[in-house]
């Protein structure tokens, strides 16, 4: 336990670049990070063309210093989740740092093949800075929750089961672990974005 906290309290690495042509455009950069052990992340001027910056980080969290003072709304960013226990839909984390960039006008998450595509689209009412103050107060409640959602799943799943290597157990328990952690973000999500003028959609083909 406190080797997690020494390993959470540690500084987020700096994301490394990568090449930016290898990505044609939004939905080929999105077919290739899909499904990747690591996270990327792509940054989008025109989604019709490639992104005008890639980099890719750990697989647990990236920072990135957003370009400030770009026209608001004008830039897409997409990334994948490479974590098998949850990581359907953004992360609290994903939800902060896009009310900190004004910039952004459609942030997305790339999930697995089954979860499709989490899209979250900046409206003319959208309140970047009313979505930071209420995601901040928020943040730690939807962590504990999801967080425990998981982890019941994860022990009803187990109840009834002897310790295994069997690798598709694992890796049923796993998706019901995470589709249970997701379920309770979708939800809040679902609530809170309209309420600040975003609207929260799931693209459900996995292409
Ligand atoms: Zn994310």
């Amino acid at each position: 336990m406190l080797k997690n906290l020494e390993q959470e309290s540690k500084p987020i690495p700096k994301p490394i670049p990568i090449d930016t042509a290898q990505f044609a455009n939004l939905s080929d950069g999105e077919r290739k990070i899909r499904g990747l052990s690591k996270e990327v992340q792509l940054i989008f001027l025109e989604t019709n063309k490639p992104p005008i910056v890639a980099f890719q980080g750990g697989s647990k969290r990236v920072s990135y210093d957003f370009p400030k003072n770009v026209t608001p709304k004008l830039l897409t960013s997409t990334h994948n989740h490479p974590n098998i226990y949850w990581g359907g839909t953004f992360s609290q984390q994903d939800i902060i740092s896009l009310s900190q960039n004004p910039a952004i006008g459609m942030k997305r998450v790339v999930g697995r093949k089954i979860e499709g595509t989490y899209i979250a689209i900046a409206t003319d009412k959208a309140d970047y800075d009313g979505l930071l103050k209420q995601i901040l107060e928020d943040e730690i409640m939807l962590e504990v929750k999801s967080y425990k959602r998981s982890m019941l799943a994860l022990g009803e799943f187990w109840q009834d089961e002897k310790p295994t290597d069997d690798q598709d157990k694992i890796a049923r328990q796993s998706k019901r672990s995470r589709q249970e952690g997701t379920g309770v973000l979708v939800t809040y999500y679902k609530k809170i974005l309209p309420e600040y003028g975003f609207v929260y959609v799931r693209d459900k083909k996995g292409r």
